[in-house]
C-alpha cells in the first residue's frame, strides 16, 4: 500500500483507494507543484495531443515526431490531477484526448503512430505503450470506460505484437532502439492492465518474457546491474525496472525484487554525482558518479532519467525501507530537480551540466524530459511520503499535512532545507510508529518530544517515535547542519566541492564572482542571510574581494542567459 496510491484488486473497473492523502503547505516543493500545475493547463493545449494522437506516418524522422508518448504522459498527469486535487479541467482535458484515441486507434488496437508496414520499428511499440499507458492511468482515476476499453485494447495489441518476438528479437539492438531497451517500457504498461482487469494474462506473459530474457544480454534478473545489462540507457532501462518492480509486488515475486533492489543499488553506488544526477549521453557509464567536469556539450544528467530514478527510488523503499532511498531522494529533488526546472516552472533542462550556463529548457518537438518533469510536479504528493499501515515515512522534509484513513493526522512545519530545524505534530487514533529518516550527510542531531530532550531508537537509520493513541504530540528534530569542503584532484588539477547539508554549493557569475578563477585555499565562508536561496555563503579574500557559494538549485536565477556556474572550483596553488 502506498500513499495515494492504486489499490491492486481484481475488479473490471478499479476504483482508486487512496490511502491518505497528503497536502503540501506553503514552501518550495508547493511552489513547484502548482507552477507546473498552472503552466500544464494554462499553456498546454490537449488540441496539440489531439492532433498527436492522430499523427499516424509522422515517425520516419525518428525521436523528433515521437508524439504519442507524450499525449501518454498528458493523460497520466490529467488523472493524477483529478486524483489527487480533483481539478475538473484535467478531467475535461484529458477526456478530449481519450477521445481522439478512440478516433485514432485501428479496429486490431494499434495506436504507436507508424503506417502498417512499420508498426514494429522506430518509436511505434514505444509509443503504443505510453498511450496503453496513460489509457489505463486515466481510467485508473476516472472510472471512464471509454479509456478503460481503448488502453486494453492497446495493451493486447502491445502483448501479440511482442509475443510474437523471440528474446532475442525482442532486445535485438539492431532493430530495437536504445541498444535494444526499448520495448522493455511494456512491463509497466501490462502490469496496470493486470490492476485493471484482474486478469492475470498480462503479468503471466511479463513472467514469460523475463525467463526468456535470460538468454540475452538483457538477463535483468541474474545480472541486476546497470552497467553490465546490453543496454545502459537510462530512462529506457529505468522505465523497464520500474515495469519489473511492479510486477514483483504484484506476484510477491521474491527474485524479482532482490533483482530489483540489486539493479537500482548499482545505480546508487556508481552513478549518483553530488547533484543527485546521473548519465553521460543518456547513459550509466564506469565511473559516473566521480566527480569530473561536464560541460552541457557532453550531454549529461538528462532530467528524464532523474525523474524516473526519484520514482523508482519511491517505489525501491516500498519493498525495501532502505533510509539511502530518503538519502537519494532529497539529494535528487534540493539539487537536481529543483534546479533544474526553468523560473516560471514551465520547463526543465534536458541535459544539464555542471559547468557554465545552466540549461533550463530544449525548445524541441521531443520534449521527455519536460513531461517527465511535469510528472514530478504531479506525483509529488505521492513521493514525499509513505505510510504502510505500521510505520509513517517522510521520505523528503517539506512543509505538508498528511491524514490517514484511520485516523493520522500529522502536519510538518519547517524551512528545510534553508535550516535543519524540523517540527511534525501527530495524533492519531490508532498506534503507529514515526520512523524519520537521519540525513546521509547529518553527523549530529537531536530531537524533542513535547519539549523535552530524548535520546530516540534508532534503527536502520531512522529514529523512531512510537505514537500511542494518545493527544497530539509535538516532535522536534535539529539536523546540525554542515559547511563542508572537499578536495578532489581532477584531471591533475584541485578542485573544492562545497556543501551544506544536502545543498550542494555552487559558484554563479550572477552573484558578481568571477568564472573560473582559481579560489584561495584559505577562505573562510559564512552563511549570508538574504535573498530567496535555500543557502548563500561569503567569503572575503587576502584582496578584500568577496567570494559567494549559492545553492546549486538557485544557481543562475538572476539572468540565465548570461549567468555561469561551476560545481567544481578550481583551487590555486600547485597542482597536483
Ligand atoms: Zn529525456
Amino acid at each position: 500500500m502506498t500513499v495515494n496510491g492504486i489499490l491492486m484488486i481484481s475488479l473490471v473497473l478499479p476504483m482508486v483507494v487512496q490511502a491518505g492523502q497528503v497536502v503540501l503547505e506553503k514552501g518550495p516543493l508547493l511552489d513547484f507543484r502548482e507552477g507546473g500545475k498552472a503552466t500544464f493547463l494554462r499553456s498546454v493545449d490537449p488540441q496539440e495531443h489531439v492532433r498527436g494522437m492522430a499523427s499516424i506516418g509522422n515517425q520516419t524522422e525518428g525521436v523528433l515526431n515521437a508524439r504519442q508518448e507524450f499525449c501518454g504522459h498528458y493523460l497520466d498527469l490529467c488523472a493524477t490531477y483529478w486524483q489527487l486535487d480533483r481539478c475538473e479541467r484535467a478531467l475535461a482535458n484529458g477526456r478530449l484526448v481519450v477521445s481522439a484515441a478512440g478516433q485514432a486507434m485501428s479496429d486490431d488496437g494499434y495506436i504507436g503512430g507508424e503506417t502498417s508496414t512499420n508498426r514494429l520499428f522506430a518509436f511505434s511499440l514505444w509509443n503504443q505503450a505510453h498511450v496503453a499507458y496513460g489509457l489505463l492511468r486515466f481510467a485508473q482515476t476516472s472510472q471512464d470506460r471509454e479509456a478503460l476499453s481503448l488502453g486494453l485494447r492497446a495493451a493486447d495489441w502491445l502483448m501479440a505484437t511482442l509475443g510474437n518476438m523471440s528474446p532475442e528479437r525482442l532486445v535485438d539492438k539492431e532493430l530495437v532502439g536504445n541498444v535494444g531497451s526499448q520495448h522493455l517500457t511494456a512491463f509497466y504498461t501490462f502490469m496496470l492492465a493486470e490492476a485493471a482487469t484482474g486478469d492475470k494474462k498480462y503479468g503471466d506473459f511479463v513472467r514469460r518474457t523475463l525467463d526468456g530474457l535470460e538468454r540475452t544480454g538483457m538477463n535483468l534478473l541474474s545480472n541486476p546491474d546497470c552497467l553490465k545489462l546490453q543496454s545502459q540507457k537510462g530512462i529506457e532501462m529505468i522505465n523497464a525496472w520500474r515495469g519489473v518492480l511492479l510486477f514483483s509486488k504484484a506476484r510477491g515475486d521474491n527474485r524479482c525484487e532482490s533483482s530489483c533492489r540489486s539493479y537500482w543499488r548499482s545505480i546508487a553506488d556508481t552513478q549518483i554525482r553530488n547533484t543527485g544526477a546521473a548519465t553521460n549521453k543518456e547513459r550509466f557509464l564506469a565511473g559516473g558518479g566521480a566527480p569530473c567536469i561536464l560541460p552541457v556539450g557532453m550531454r549529461p544528467n538528462e532530467n528524464c532519467v532523474q525523474c524516473g530514478w526519484l520514482r523508482f527510488t519511491r517505489e525501491i523503499f516500498d519493498v525495501s525501507g532502505d533510509v539511502r532511498c530518503a538519502h537519494e531522494m532529497e539529494r535528487t529533488l534540493y539539487n537536481h530537480i529543483l534546479g533544474s526546472v526553468a523560473s516560471d516552472y514551465s520547463d526543465f533542462a534536458y541535459y544539464q551540466g555542471n559547468v557554465g550556463k545552466k540549461a533550463f529548457r530544449k525548445n524541441a518537438i521531443y520534449q521527455c524530459c519536460r513531461y517527465r518533469g511535469f510528472a514530478i510536479m504531479a506525483h509529488l504528493p505521492e513521493l514525499v511520503l509513505d505510510d504502510d499501515g505500521t510505520n509513517v515515512t517522510p521520505l523528503v522534509y517539506s512543509p505538508l499535512s498528511y491524514r490517514s484513513d484511520d485516523g493520522l493526522a500529522l502536519k510538518i512545519s519547517t524551512e528545510y532545507p534553508k535550516t535543519g530545524h524540523i517540527e511534525l505534530r501527530a495524533a492519531t487514533k490508532v498506534p503507529r510508529k514515526l520512523r524519520l529518516p537521519i540525513p546521509g550527510w547529518c553527523r549530529e542531531w537531536t530531537l524533542c518530544i513535547n519539549g523535552e530532550k530524548i535520546s530516540p531508537f534508532v534503527e536502520r537509520g531512522f529514529a523512531l517515535v512510537n505514537l500511542g493513541a494518545t493527544e497530539e504530540i509535538l516532535v522536534q528534530l535539529d539536523f546540525k547542519m554542515e559547511f563542508v569542503r572537499k578536495v578532489h584532484d581532477i584531471g591533475g588539477r584541485r578542485y573544492a566541492e562545497y556543501a551544506y547539508g544536502p545543498l550542494v554549493l555552487v559558484r554563479d557569475t550572477g552573484l558578481g564572482d568571477r568564472f573560473g578563477e582559481p579560489l584561495p585555499d584559505n577562505l573562510r565562508y559564512e552563511r549570508k542571510w538574504e535573498g530567496t536561496a535555500f543557502a548563500k555563503f561569503t567569503a572575503v579574500d587576502g584582496e578584500g574581494r568577496t567570494h559567494t557559494l549559492v545553492d546549486y538549485a538557485h544557481a543562475c536565477r538572476t539572468n540565465p542567459d548570461v549567468d555561469e556556474f561551476e560545481v567544481f572550483l578550481p583551487l590555486s596553488g600547485p597542482h597536483l
